[in-house]
């Protein structure tokens, strides 16, 4: 019987992932112990970070995550940062494996003039300002103007023109943080433009959420009939139309079919549109589209512009990982063959492995076929080390019981109101609901 200790980066679906992967890999052969280091007092990553408030649903995947926590061969190390408060070295000196989880947070860049005017911001600045990061807590979101323009035709561009375009009564509900709740109410904000470079039947967003975009109680949903209808006969002269884009394309059609109620509120798609520049003397007035038109199943430019006014512009078309000290990125990603990082025992899984694509789900299979990688790779177990070595004095340690203290306290201050949980969203905050 040999037993192994392994280190996992990054309290995420990957991380999550990769911990239950190992504790279903146990055998009479060989056991884990499983330590999982994350930078932030709070877990679960994206699901607490990233989805979107209303939709509640995909978030009950945390219920798995704290299953695999109360497994007695698991350890929680929250609040340290690997390659700050601990290098990546000394986890890889004393653990027989260390598998990087740590995602993609920053938010790729357009590259257009203008992009860092007031009033520009990415969804990796966005999405976490409503969802109670702390480093993101402070932004300033100026929604005082009428309309936005989002950038990118995938899913996270449309959960950004959903919270900016539905009615804040939805969100009361939900556990959106207090502060962003406040500015969503009195937010002016009534048009919200989501714009795809190339044409429909290219836009990355998923079919469940094209669907449920005619049920939206407050806001009426534009797309041009005839661009649906093109679409489709592009898509068809191409040759058999894949799944996922005929299943697509029928949630056009019924978004641009269904009745609108006259709603102050919309969102407006607008395809073949290339952002060029965004303008304006000191913030942003108004994003510069090039038109773009689909010639022998190319996409090109026909040298002809449009303009949107507006006020407020979220750039959502991708993310890459942000650096961590001791480890090798290349393409926005750890450098990687499979999982495996080459001529080490660091391996990686989810976005920081693949770069930002997939669902909440694609990470278990991810995290499982990593993980067979790393069992094969294993030789003699080291031998075990004091983890209280690596903690720096008097540095406090959000473990298990800390985070399910703050996580408790987090949903005792939602019982009164109605919602599943109040985000704290200071970092100096969390960490005293931690030691209560
Ligand atoms: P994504 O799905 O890869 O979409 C990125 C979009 O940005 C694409 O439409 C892309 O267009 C566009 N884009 C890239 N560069 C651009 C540029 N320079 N100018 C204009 N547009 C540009 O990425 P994402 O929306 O960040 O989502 C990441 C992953 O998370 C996806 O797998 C997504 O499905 C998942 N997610 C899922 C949910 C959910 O299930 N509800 C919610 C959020 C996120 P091109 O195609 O032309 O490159």
């Amino acid at each position: 019987m040999a037993h192994y200790s392994i280190a996992i980066v990054g309290a995420g679906p990957a991380g999550y992932f990769t911990a239950q992967a190992l504790q279903n890999a146990q055998n009479e052969d060989r056991t884990f112990s499983i330590d999982l280091f994350e930078r932030l007092p709070t877990m679960w990553g994206l699901v607490r970070l990233g989805v979107a408030p209303d939709h509640p649903k995909i978030k009950t995947v945390a219920k798995v995550f704290e299953k695999v926590a109360a497994e007695p061969n698991f350890r929680l190390f929250g609040n340290i940062e690997i390659g700050k408060d601990i290098d990546i070295e000394d986890l890889t000196s004393r653990y027989d494996a260390v598998v990087m989880c740590t995602g993609s947070a920053i938010g790729r860049k357009l590259g257009i003039p203008g992009e860092d005017l007031p009033g520009s911001l990415s969804a990796a600045e966005f999405v976490p300002w409503y969802n109670g990061h702390p480093d993101f807590a402070a932004l300033n979101i100026d929604l005082s103007g009428t309309t936005a323009v989002v950038i990118g035709a995938g899913n996270v561009a449309m959960d950004c023109a959903r919270m900016l375009a539905i009615n804040p009564i939805e969100l009361d509900p939900t556990d959106t943080t207090d502060h962003a709740l406040a500015t969503f109410h009195g937010s002016n904000i009534r048009k919200v433009y989501i714009a795809g470079r190339r044409g429909v039947e290219h836009a990355a967003f998923t079919a469940p959420e094209l669907r449920d975009l005619p049920k939206l109680e407050h806001t009426d949903v534009y797309i041009d009939a005839d661009q649906v209808s093109e679409a489709h006969a592009r898509a068809a002269a191409a040759g058999e139309i894949e799944k996922h884009v005929a299943s697509n394309l029928e949630a056009w059609r019924l978004i641009a079919e269904h009745p609108k109620s006259g709603h102050e509120r919309s969102m407006e798609f607008r395809f073949l549109s290339a952002p060029k520049e965004i303008k304006g003397n000191d913030k942003v007035e108004e994003v510069i589209f090039g038109i773009n038109k689909i010639e022998n199943g190319k996409v090109v430019d026909t040298g002809e512009t449009y303009s949107i006014p507006c006020s407020l512009v979220i750039s959502a078309i991708g993310y890459q990982a942000a650096p961590i000290n001791g480890v090798y990125f290349h393409n926005g990603i750890i450098e990687n063959e499979a999982g495996r990082v080459l001529g080490t025992n660091i391996y990686t899984v989810g976005w920081a492995k693949r770069g930002p694509s997939g669902v909440i789900g694609t990470n278990k299979s991810d995290a499982s076929d990593v993980v067979d990688l790393l069992i094969s790779d294993l030789k003699e177990p080291k031998e075990t080390m004091d983890i209280a070595m690596l903690i720096p004095a008097g540095h406090q340690v959000i473990d298990q019981s800390a985070w399910a203290k703050i996580n408790a306290a987090e949903a005792a201050a939602g019982e009164p109101v109605g919602k599943p949980r109040v985000k704290e969203v200071s970092w100096a905050k969390l960490l005293s609901l931690g030691l209560n």
